[in-house]
């Protein structure tokens, strides 16, 4: 383990940003990790956990140390009858993780298949796509707890996810540093394709009873096809998450605009957020070297070489935008740093 100095971090965000750390260090097995808490470093220096990359902005060079989880292993700790528990470590890729599933014929991951970021990141946001989130099939997860200094387990309730969601994002913010996630995998697989793009996917390619292979390669033709691909236009995914409002406010807002794209929620209506960006005139729009994108208008870019202030000015600007179309606040989905 080799804490080094002025690290680029260029290649370490899917944005592109061309920033560096003041320190850097790459962590490869728990011990490490447990190293650096007791050495004292979660306490005094400024730090980030980075995964992947690929939710952050980087607005300036990090000023701290930006510690890099890239531990690998997965292994079953158990299964019974209906389940199997697969204990992953925190620095696998995502999209590893959904193939060794689906090859092996356990279901529930296949809806998220080809999302980037790593094992560990996943539950922080609760991850999802295509009809499904992490919470669907999270049994459980380890932590250490830079407060006490201790590792624990915290269980599905624990985590309070909703959408998008989790307590890592609000409650414990910055509290725990997330060393293995398991998950509970169905041995006998029930294929979700209630979303519609994911149902016409499977439909075009002729497909009547899909197996959870068939679902992955679906969601990741769709994919494939949708979004930017962060090694030739960097991006984070959605910047902003779907907002949810009120089913009262939503009939006035339909009133007014027929067209709206929203989705039904137990607690209200969610609104497509690409829906609204792109009505009040955003999407392709470019500031500076930032853009949004030309096919989705949820999708801010670099078009090479922005800084991440560009693009969180024009972030800024679309927020201030659709306040003022739709009397709507945007929440970013994206952390910026
Ligand atoms: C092209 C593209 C498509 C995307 N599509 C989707 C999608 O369909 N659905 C979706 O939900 N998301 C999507 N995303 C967003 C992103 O892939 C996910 O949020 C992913 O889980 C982030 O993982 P990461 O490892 O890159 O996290 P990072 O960006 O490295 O980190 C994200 C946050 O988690 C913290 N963190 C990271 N690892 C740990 C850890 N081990 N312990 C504690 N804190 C940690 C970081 O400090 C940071 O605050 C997309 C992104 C891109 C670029």
């Amino acid at each position: 383990m080799q804490l080094l100095d002025n690290y680029s971090l260029e290649k370490l965000n899917s944005f592109k940003i061309d920033v560096k750390a003041r320190k850097f260090v790459t962590i490869k097995s728990n011990e490490e990790i447990i190293r650096l808490q007791e050495k004292g470093m979660f306490g005094k220096d400024r730090h980030l956990i980075l995964g992947g990359g690929s939710n952050l902005l980087f607005t300036s060079d990090y000023d701290g140390t930006v510690v890099h989880m890239d531990t690998r292993g997965m292994e079953v700790t158990h299964s019974d009858d209906d389940y199997v528990y697969l204990r992953v470590m925190a620095g696998e890729e995502w999209d590893d993780v959904v193939g060794y599933c689906v090859e092996r014929g356990w279901g529930g991951l296949e809806n998220l298949s080809l999302i980037p970021g790593r094992a560990g990141s996943s539950p922080i946001q609760n991850i999802g796509a295509y009809g499904a989130e992490l919470s669907d099939h999270f049994h459980s997860l380890e932590v250490l707890d830079k407060n006490t200094g201790k590792l624990r387990e915290m269980s599905h309730e624990e985590c309070s996810f909703s959408y998008r969601e989790s307590v890592f994002k609000h409650k414990e913010k910055d509290r725990y540093i997330i060393l293995s996630v398991t998950f509970r995998l169905d041995k006998v697989p029930r294929v979700c394709t209630d979303y519609l793009a994911l149902s016409d996917e499977l439909e075009d390619m002729c497909v009547s009873s899909p197996s959870i292979s068939d679902v992955r390669k679906a969601v990741i033709s769709i994919r494939r096809r949708k979004l930017p691909d962060p090694d030739f236009l960097g991006n984070a995914g959605s910047f902003f998450k779907n907002p949810v409002i009120s089913r009262k406010r939503f009939i006035k807002l339909r009133e007014e605009f027929p067209g709206i794209k929203f989705f039904e929620e137990a607690g209200g209506v969610k609104i497509a957020a690409g829906w609204l960006i792109e009505k009040a005139g955003w999407k392709g729009r470019r500031l500076g070297k930032a853009g949004v994108h030309r096919h989705q208008a949820l999708v801010l870019v670099n078009h090479g070489g922005a800084t991440g202030s560009e693009v969180l000015r024009l972030a800024e600007d679309i927020r201030a935008s659709i306040l003022d179309v739709f009397g709507i606040e945007l929440q970013t989905e994206v952390n910026i740093i």
